[in-house]
């Protein structure tokens, strides 16, 4: 994010001339079963190949890790060869995309081929492609990788997401970016872009429903409030999809939007979140030693996604010293999409036994946050624990869910365009999935559709003459 890249949301930052301050970082490390730390590096590929050997103690890894490279690399050289801001779903495209089209190896097309890798197929036909034993940690980490990316393992995760995130990951020198204030740094840029254009931020505003005409064009939102507004072009909804399904499409709409984001019977949803925010001193402590981020797994044998075996923390006071008072720092803890809906759904949340549940449910994240600062209990000033039913209600999800578990090679994530014109369902129900880059690159897609194509063409000369495109400026 801190250098022009491939990476969706930068190239939708570069359009509008917006940036949060970058602070760059180059690891984050792994707490595995029998006290091993695995620290893991980006930007050099060959250092990783050295920790897998280091931890795992097996001097097979290093080959085994360079045989994935160069398993992956046809098909990240293909996904890196287009700019994800060329994007566009209409004919418009020709002009777009047809350009890279040409500057494509021919050789990695054809390597991606042979070796029956697509980019729809899962992440393990990569793995498989490499030789890559399930039982190597090389095995292991990749899996755990797709996982993070979309909540589902490398045999459910589509290989393309996965293939880029792994080129730009250990591309020579390639640093990690978190930005200065926490995401919320990163929404004021944006907002900046929207307001310098006469744009409007309604917070605390719900949005009560669509307004659909009888043609079926969705012609703009009623508020909760029971004010309307008339959307100009189009109304690009990233509300999850089935809510956008059931509660804000009207009911006569509800049967005409089979085939598409918003037809959500029957689509798996990712399971829920266990939270555990808290402040605490920092005494005694050296910050930035610590580092920013943290995993712990319990069983490498046990499948990646299984109920508490992954916890992932997080640690911005360590990069970051305005995300808490001096003295103090903030984690964040989480289950990541293990925990089951079902156990928590119709629960009171002012009951007892609700917060009995809470107690007992947050202990896997203490236990892994003590790995990491071991009188963490001590320490603490702030405590607050989120269930599944705190992220349904907070961030405005369906049963508190990650999104929709489509799989790989069974089920492809569906185009934002819905059958009623005007609407776009722009978020992570959409292809290309879950995830903050995947949902800019969705949004992006969307508004150059909406945009006439010489708009378009002429965003794409600004971005290639400032020298921001990616990846033009790697062809000079
Ligand atoms: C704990 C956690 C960690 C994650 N870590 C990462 C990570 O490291 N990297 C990464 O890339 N991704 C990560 N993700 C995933 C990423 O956050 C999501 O994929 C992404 O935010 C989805 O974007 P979206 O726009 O589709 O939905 P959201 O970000 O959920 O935005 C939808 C918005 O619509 C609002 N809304 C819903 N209904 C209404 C209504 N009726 N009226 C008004 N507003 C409404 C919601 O309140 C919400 O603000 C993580 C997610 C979680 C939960």
């Amino acid at each position: 994010m801190s250098s022009p890249s491939a990476n969706p949301l930068r190239q939708v930052l570069d359009s509008v001339g917006e940036t949060p301050e970058w602070l760059p970082y180059r690891r984050w490390k792994m707490y595995l079963p029998g006290d091993k730390i695995f620290d893991v590096g980006s930007g050099d590929a060959a250092s990783f190949g050295r920790e897998l050997c280091r931890v795992s103690g097996d001097e097979a890894e290093a080959e085994i890790w360079e045989r994935l490279r160069e398993a992956n690399r046809p098909l990240g050289e293909l996904i890196a060869a287009i700019p994800p801001i060329a994007s566009r779903a209409d004919l418009g495209a020709a002009q777009t995309l047809l350009p890279y089209f040409g500057k494509m190896d021919p050789l990695a097309g054809l390597a991606m081929v042979m070796s029956g890798i697509s980019p729809s197929a899962p992440f393990s036909e990569v793995l498989k492609a490499g030789g890559v034993p399930d039982s190597s940690l090389t095995g292991w980490f990749f899996d755990f990788l797709a996982f993070a990316l979309q909540g589902l393992p490398a045999s459910g995760t589509q290989a393309a997401g996965v293939s880029f995130m792994m080129r730009e990951f250990f591309a020579p020198g390639a640093v990690m970016d978190y930005p200065k204030g926490g995401s919320g740094a990163l929404v004021d840029a944006l907002l900046r872009a929207v307001e310098k254009r006469g744009g409007e931020l309604r917070l605390r505003t719900r949005v009560e429903g669509l307004v659909v005409d009888e043609t079926g064009r969705c012609t703009g939102v009623e508020l909760k409030n029971g004010e309307r507004l008339d959307a100009r072009l189009a109304v690009l909804c990233n509300a999850d999809v089935w809510n956008t399904a059931s509660k804000l499409l009207p009911k006569e709409w509800r049967a005409k939007v089979k085939g598409s984001a918003l037809d959500v019977e029957g689509v798996p949803l990712c399971p829920s979140f266990m939270h555990l925010h808290l402040g605490f001193r920092t005494d005694g402590l050296d910050l930035s030693e610590l580092g920013v981020h943290h995993i712990t797994a319990k069983d490498l044998s046990l499948p990646v996604d299984a109920t508490d075996n992954l916890v992932f923390i997080s640690i911005p006071s360590a990069i970051d010293d305005t995300a808490a008072p001096k003295g103090y720092a903030c984690l964040h803890a989480y289950l990541p999409a293990t925990e089951p809906y079902d156990v928590w759904a119709g629960m009171d949340r002012r009951s007892q036994e609700y917060k009995r549940k809470k107690e007992e449910r947050a202990m896997p994240l203490w236990q892994a946050v003590a790995q990491v600062i071991p009188d963490i209990r001590e320490r603490v000033v702030i405590e607050m624990v989120g269930t599944p039913l705190t992220h349904e209600r907070f961030l405005n999800r369906h049963q508190g869910t990650y999104g929709p578990a489509y799989r790989a090679g069974q089920q492809g994530y569906p185009s934002p365009q819905t059958p009623l014109e005007g609407l776009w369902c722009v978020g992570e129900g959409s292809f290309p999935g879950i995830g903050v880059p995947a949902v800019a690159g969705n949004a992006a897609g969307v508004a150059n559709t909406i945009a006439p194509v010489e708009m378009h063409v002429r965003l794409l000369d600004r971005l290639r003459q400032a020298d921001l495109l990616v990846p033009d400026r790697d062809w000079k």
